[in-house]
């Protein structure tokens, strides 16, 4: 079978680590061109090229998502460089947790800006140049806190809602024109974000997932690889949940 995204030019904000790292290196084993966006670089790049195979490649650019200047000047220098943009997976997210009565404005808005207003900057580029070709994919990395709620994260949930009306209001002004907008919702998949929550609570958590498990940033990459490649060519504005169960 041929990889699912030979020719395409991908970009994976948040590519450094985590779930978005699995993304880069799946869409790059699948012949995809994939830039990967982040402040930092990831730890070990060398290694995160090396899965590149079946054609593909991994570039890293340093950039703050959450800087309208930076999201512009980078998303323009690679479509100049790589001649498209035909994928673009919005995962760059943080979380900064606490009660909503003691939560500072500048947690509020650390979240919201570098989890919601960074889809909104990096696919205002992106749609533009998927509009011309009449082709393209978006995916925007929810999560299911942002379909259930969960307390002491108001704001992670809210930019999390967020990003699923976002999702489906773009997706109903592109997609006849060939652009699709999609949103995966991941339930509790084991990374650094993951890492802070103390042990004994991550074990209870498993109680509340029917697969009895948390999850591994590879599940996610592989729904993520379907709503970027043809496979899900009549697929648009859904929101995919990766999550054992978790959210039905
Ligand atoms: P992670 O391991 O902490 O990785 C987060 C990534 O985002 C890193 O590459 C980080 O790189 C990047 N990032 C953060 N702020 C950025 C900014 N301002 N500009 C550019 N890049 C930025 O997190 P993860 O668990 O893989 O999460 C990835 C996505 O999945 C997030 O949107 C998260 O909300 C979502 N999600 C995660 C889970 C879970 O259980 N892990 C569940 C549901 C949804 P730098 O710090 O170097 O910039």
């Amino acid at each position: 079978m041929e990889a699912l995204l030979t020719g395409k030019t991908c970009v994976v904000t948040g590519g450094s680590k985590g779930i978005g790292r699995a993304m880069v290196e799946l869409f790059a084993r699948e012949g995809g061109r994939v830039y990967y966006l982040s402040r930092g670089e990831a730890e070990d790049p060398a290694a995160l090229a090396a899965a590149a195979t079946s054609g593909g490649s991994v570039a890293w650019r340093k950039c703050d998502v959450s800087v309208e200047a930076e999201v512009d000047a980078t998303l323009e220098a690679i479509v100049k460089e790589a001649g498209a943009l035909d994928v673009v997976v919005n995962n760059a997210g943080v979380t900064r947790d606490g009660l909503v009565f003691r939560m500072s404005l500048e947690d509020w808005e650390t979240v919201i800006r570098t989890n919601l207003t960074s889809a909104f900057l990096v696919s205002r580029t992106a749609a533009r140049h998927m509009i011309k070709k009449r082709a393209g994919s978006i995916i925007n990395v929810s999560s299911v806190v942002g379909i259930m709620g969960n307390g002491g994260q108001t704001n992670y949930a809210a930019s999390k809602a967020g990003l699923i009306g976002f999702t489906k209001s773009l997706a109903r002004e592109v997609s006849s024109r060939g652009v699709r907008v999609n949103a995966l919702a991941p339930g509790f998949i084991e990374t650094a974000m993951t890492d802070k929550i103390p042990e004994e609570l991550k074990e209870k958590m498993k109680t509340t997932i029917p697969l009895g498990r948390h999850g591994a940033p590879e599940e996610v990459a592989k729904a993520a690889l379907f709503l970027a490649s043809d496979l899900a060519s009549y697929v648009t504005g859904e929101v995919l949940k990766v999550d054992g169960g978790m959210g039905m």
